[in-house]
């Protein structure tokens, strides 16, 4: 069932910043950043003094929410994409989740800072802002695939003009390495398939991504 609740209650209950707020994320106004009360930052709905040891399915089932809630996604959608995972011949299960999770449309839409956050991507997307390699697209779980490319559609573009300004500011530095942005075209380029090495490495370094393969295994 989608959540429709405050999303930063998502990152206590998972005591990880799960990034579900763009520019805010990065600010001490994050509820997981100022070192306030333990009311502020706790998980809802515990007292730390009553909190109890995870067994080891608790625990692969926390890996898991974190992941899922990360993305946005379903249970549904997100069993999918492991089952998915699993039928792929080159690579291990995780690494190809990883990279199915980082070919969404919305997904690659975030990362080439073409929208605030992962929530406005979504919305953009299922509001028809994009063309992929020239037809509009607007499913956001939609899976590029190396080679496409996305550009703005112009009517989009002529309709909100505060999105040129929004391009301008986008630190290419932020851009991961399989994609190629350019900001003059307002394009993004899908050049090779996303690195699960560095996806683990910048979004979820301490994320234990084979305790959730075998939490499907069960
Ligand atoms: Fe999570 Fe962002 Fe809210 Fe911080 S501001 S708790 S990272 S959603």
């Amino acid at each position: 069932m989608k959540y429709t609740g405050p999303v930063c209650r998502l990152c206590r209950r998972e005591q990880t910043k799960l990034f579900l707020k763009g520019e805010r994320c990065y600010t001490e106004k994050c509820p997981m950043e100022f070192s306030k009360t333990k009311k502020s930052r706790g998980i809802p709905g515990t007292s730390g003094k009553f909190r109890r040891r995870l067994t080891d399915y608790g625990v692969q089932l926390r890996e898991k929410q974190k992941m899922k809630r990360y993305y946005l996604i379903t249970e549904k959608q997100f069993s999918n994409y492991v089952k998915k995972a699993a039928t792929i011949k080159e690579g291990t299960k995780s690494e190809n989740l990883f990279k199915l999770l980082e070919s969404r449309f919305d997904m690659i839409v975030f990362r080439l800072g073409f929208a605030r956050s992962k929530m406005h991507a979504r919305q953009m997307v299922t509001h028809g802002s994009f063309m992929i390699n020239k037809k509009k697209v607007d499913i956001p779980s939609y899976i590029l695939k190396t080679g496409d490319i996305i550009e703005f559609r112009k009517e989009v573009l002529e309709r909100q003009k505060n999105l040129e300004e929004m391009i301008q500011d986008i630190d290419p530095s932020k851009v991961p390495e399989w994609l190629t942005l350019n900001k003059d075209a307002k394009t993004g380029h899908l050049e090779e398939p996303p690195r699960p090495e560095e996806i683990k490495e910048k979004y979820f370094p301490t994320l234990k991504e084979n305790l959730i393969i075998e939490y499907y295994s069960r």
